[in-house]
């Protein structure tokens, strides 16, 4: 095992933005572990099949990161096997949408649990060997619906505006210990979660990006790297909108 290498953990791997971000780290060489939830194991074997290819150490674990206990069990396997997390990307997530009026209260509790409470989770349980190693980098995926609220969407809104306060919260207090804590917002972006809306609602929000075009997963993967490279030594408790201008 070569020490050098970086120990990526990544939630919600197995597709989508998560998929982009276990390719991008795995170009540098990175050890990748990934999370996933579906008990179809399609997906997640998809990933693990193209990072095989790529010759990149790589493992895939199924898991609900709404799970405390299940994720420090398994951020304590992690360490007792690789020794260390250099990277956290708190990426997972669903939606659950509803307008309010119709919302039940499984459909918030679900939204909240599986995309909030999964970054306190993971973060908890990852952050003590990063502040063993007096280093370390986190990076939480929010939305641009957490900045400008979404018909339908108050459940998954209200998790994503909570990840960037308690990014903001995190980045402080383990700001003198060499980690740096960040969120990426990413706006309207091509991946199963996107390709499920109505027409109508798909249509509303192209129209309302400057650049014309929904984003790809590669172009959120890329900003997500970037906060975790040399580049970003100096850069914490901030939002990086990914969005096409649909929010500046
Ligand atoms: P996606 O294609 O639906 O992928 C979601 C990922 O999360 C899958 O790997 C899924 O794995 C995993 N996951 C879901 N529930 C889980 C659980 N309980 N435990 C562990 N893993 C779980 O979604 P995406 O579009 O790539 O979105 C990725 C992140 O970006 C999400 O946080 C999303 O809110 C955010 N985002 C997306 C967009 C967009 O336009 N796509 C915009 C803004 C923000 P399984 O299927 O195996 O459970």
């Amino acid at each position: 095992m070569s020490e050098s290498k970086r120990t990526v953990v990544i939630t919600g791997g197995s597709m989508g933005i998560g998929r982009a971000i276990c390719l991008r780290f795995a170009r540098e060489g990175a050890r990748i572990i990934f999370v996933h939830y579906d008990p179809d194991d399609l997906k997640a074997n998809e990933t693990l099949g193209i990072l095989d290819k790529a010759d990149v150490e790589a493992k895939a674990k199924k898991l609900d990161v709404s799970s405390f206990s299940d994720v420090e069990e398994f951020f304590q396997e992690v360490v007792r096997e690789f020794h260390r997390v250099d990277v956290l990307v708190n990426n997972a997530g669903i939606t659950r949408d509803a307008f309010l009026m119709r919302m039940s209260e499984d459909q918030w509790d679900q939204a909240l649990m599986v995309n909030l409470k999964s970054v306190f989770n993971c973060t908890k349980a990852a952050m003590r060997s990063m502040m063993k190693e007096r280093s370390g980098r986190i990076i939480n995926i929010s939305s641009v619906v957490g900045e400008i609220g979404n018909i339908g969407q108050s459940n998954y809104a209200a998790s994503k505006a909570g990840i960037m306060g308690f990014t903001k919260s995190v980045a402080r207090e383990l700001a003198t210990r060499g980690i740096t804590v960040n969120a990426v917002a990413p706006g309207f972006i091509d991946t199963e979660m996107t390709r499920n809306l109505p027409e109508k609602a798909r249509e509303a929000f192209l129209s309302r990006i400057p650049m014309g075009r929904i984003g790809e997963p590669d172009e959120v993967a890329e900003t997500v790297y970037w906060l975790a490279s040399k580049g970003a030594t100096y850069i914490t408790g901030q939002v990086i909108h990914v969005n096409g201008g649909l929010y500046m």
